[in-house]
This record gives structure tokens, C-alpha cells and sequence, in this order.
């Protein structure tokens, strides 16, 4: 479904309903070409007056607030779809030049590193961007810019788990932790992401053995979400794990005593893992400059305030003051790379976690 992210106007009918996201808690449909197939006629074709069509893998309720608030202070029009990752960058591949689209928002690097290398998002000059995002969450080429900074870290009992017992991702390997760790699937991009830094840090051998040992060490099977994994420490099935820190959030908002903690690794060595959201104006796009100016916008001011905040994430921009509830977690060294290294190793860090026994 295409939609108006201004209210009171109606919203445009594809052939193919779509629904869901990536943010969602549900395992990705990994590879599920062919779902939102829609033919790109089917979407209404751009107005004279300059709508941009925006597709993204965040939901719903995290994006439209801050297109209606576009709209409103530009008077740009603005439509959108969402949907999950997959499905999202397999139909703007299938479309080609016909896609509506202008601007793809998706999570994590290495689904917007994936976008860039199939081609399906442009390099753009900007001042804007350059100024408020650091160089560390965005594409060196320019295709894609970090909206939101996102950290996977440590998460642990706090019934069962002395904080100064835990150190590092690596530690977690160690025998310590014997029957003590839930992990979340290897299906799973965010934990792709966490070993392909591993793998730059490191080097696959040695990756490798950090990533047996997690296995080795697992309470039980793995999880198909960071929420239910969490639940499952609550429960006393595990006492640690590594999850993103929004998730931590959502289950502290609902449930203030939850005995649980976030937990910063690694600071006095590569720091914790960070990942982004974020967007780039796509191939063919058909508003280039107006997909560029909403883009800029989202990098500052009360948009990066809020694009953050809705999520309980990072603003990218360091300007822009962190959610109260966030800014509770305490501050923390963060891991320095580039985050394009989640995609430049991510079917090197597939491949090991299969080699390893990671499901
Ligand atoms: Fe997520």
C-alpha cells in the first residue's frame, strides 16, 4: 500500500498489499524475492508538483510521524510503502528504472551497503550531510548516510550476573559462561554485522574460535528475536546475552524493575559494536533533489531528535541531544570502524558462523 504521509489524504491502492518490517520481531524473510512484486505502474506516478515516494524497512509508526512533519514544514507531498528488507530491495530491483521510488530507508549497514552494490542508490554531493554525519555512518561513496545509531551489546541478569564478571564479546566464549548465553539467530543481519566486525578486528581464525566458544557456551537453542531472547534470561533459562539496545528499551518501558542491564563491552579495546539506520536517494529516482533535501533534513535538528527518539536509538547527528530513557544507559566508548565493514564481510562472517555451528 502506498500512503499519504500527509493526514486527510488518500492513500493509493498497489496490486499487492504489503505489510510488515524489518524492525519488527519476527525473523526476516531471508532472500524472499518475489513477494512485492508489483508492477511500478501500479504505483501512481509522480505529480508535477514534486511527491517523493519513499520505501522503507523501518515501520510504520517510526517514519510516518516525521513525514507528516516534512509535509507540514515544506509542503512537500510524500508517499510511502514499508516493508521488510528483503522484499523492499528485491522490488526496487525488479523495477528498475520504473521504481516511484526516491529515497530508501533500511536498517543496518548491511542492508544499505547490500543496496549500494546492487546498484539500486545514487552518490550525492552534500554539505548537509557531510557536516552531520560522521564519517565513521556513511558510505564512503556517498550512496547511504546513518540516520540512527543503534549499539548490539551485552545484556544480563542482574539476579544472577555480577556486572564486574563481564568484559568482552570475546569473554563470553570463554568457559565461564558454559551453558550461561542466549544468542539470537545467525539469520539474523545484526549478528552478521557483529562478526563481520569481529572478523575485521581479529581475523577470520581467530573469529572463528570466538564464535565456537559462544556456541559451545549456549543455554539453548537460538532465539528469533533480541525480545524473546531477553525473556528468556527474566525467565532464568540463560543469564547473558547480546542484543540492540532499543529492544532493551522497549522491554524497560513496559516493565521498569525488569532484572536486567545493558552492559558495555570491550572499552578498553575496540569499544562496543554500533550500527546505523539510514537512507539513500535510489538509482532512478525521479525527485533526486527534493529525495535529497528530506534526507538532509532527517540528519538534523528536532527530525534527528525524533527519528532517534521514536526507536529509543542514537541521533547520528552528535549535535542532537539522546532520549532521557536512552541517556539512563550511561555513556560508552563505541567501536570506530566504518560500518560499511558489515557489508564488505558479511557472506565472510555467513559463512563462519555456519562453519562454526551458529544457526
Ligand atoms: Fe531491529
Amino acid at each position: 500500500m502506498l500512503k499519504r504521509a500527509s493526514i486527510g489524504l488518500m492513500s493509493l491502492a498497489l496490486a499487492v498489499w504489503i505489510t510488515g518490517c524489518s524492525e519488527q520481531e519476527s525473523p526476516a524473510p531471508e532472500g524472499s524475492k518475489g513477494e512485492a512484486t508489483a508492477p511500478a505502474a501500479d504505483a501512481k506516478p509522480a505529480t508535477a508538483n514534486g511527491e517523493i515516494v519513499v520505501y522503507s524497512s523501518r515501520k510504520e509508526h517510526l517514519v510516518k510521524p516525521l513525514f507528516d512533519r516534512f509535509t507540514e514544514e515544506t509542503g512537500i507531498e510524500l508517499s510511502y510503502i514499508t516493508d521488510s528488507d528483503g522484499p523492499l530491495l528485491a522490488r526496487l530491483e525488479a523495477e528498475g528504472e520504473r521504481t516511484p521510488a526516491d529515497l530508501l530507508i533500511t536498517v543496518d549497514a548491511g542492508n544499505l551497503w547490500q543496496a549500494a552494490k546492487q546498484g539500486l542508490l545514487q552518490p550525492v554531493e552534500s554539505q548537509v550531510l557531510e557536516d552531520n554525519v560522521p564519517a565513521q555512518f556513511q558510505d564512503p561513496e556517498n550512496r547511504w548516510f546513518g540516520l540512527s545509531v543503534r549499539a548490539r551489546t551485552i545484556v544480563y541478569s542482574t539476579e544472577r550476573v555480577k556486572p564486574e564478571t563481564l568484559s568482552t564479546y570475546e569473554n563470553l566464549s570463554t568457559g565461564d559462561w558454559e551453558g550461561r548465553l542466549c544468542l539470537r539467530t545467525s539469520k539474523k543481519v545484526y549478528n552478521q554485522s557483529l562478526v563481520a566486525t569481529l572478523i575485521e578486528r581479529h581475523g577470520a581464525e581467530r573469529t572463528q574460535q570466538i564464535v565456537e566458544g559462544w556456541v559451545d557456551n549456549l543455554a539453548t537453542d537460538v532465539f528469533p528475536n533480541d525480545t524473546s531472547l531477553m525473556e528468556a534470561i527474566v525467565a532464568g533459562q540463560c543469564d547473558v546475552g547480546i542484543v540492540n539496545t532499543y529492544y532493551f528499551g522497549r522491554l524497560q518501558k513496559d516493565n521498569p524493575h525488569i532484572p536486567l542491564a545493558l552492559f558495555w563491552p570491550n572499552q578498553q579495546t575496540s569499544g562496543v559494536h554500533v550500527n546505523i539506520s539510514g537512507a539513500g536517494v535510489t538509482a532512478h529516482a525521479k525527485h533526486p533533489k527534493l529525495a535529497l533535501q528530506l534526507l538532509e533534513w532527517l540528519s538534523e535538528g528536532e527530525a534527528q531528535a525524533m527519528f532517534a527518539g521514536l526507536n529509543m536509538e542514537y541521533p547520528v547527528n552528535p549535535e542532537v541531544a539522546v532520549d532521557p530513557l536512552v541517556k539512563t544507559w550511561g555513556e560508552f566508548k563505541a567501536d570506530d570502524l566504518n560500518v560499511a565493514v558489515a557489508g564488505k564481510r558479511q557472506v565472510e562472517a555467513i559463512k563462519l558462523m555456519d562453519r562454526a555451528g551458529y544457526r
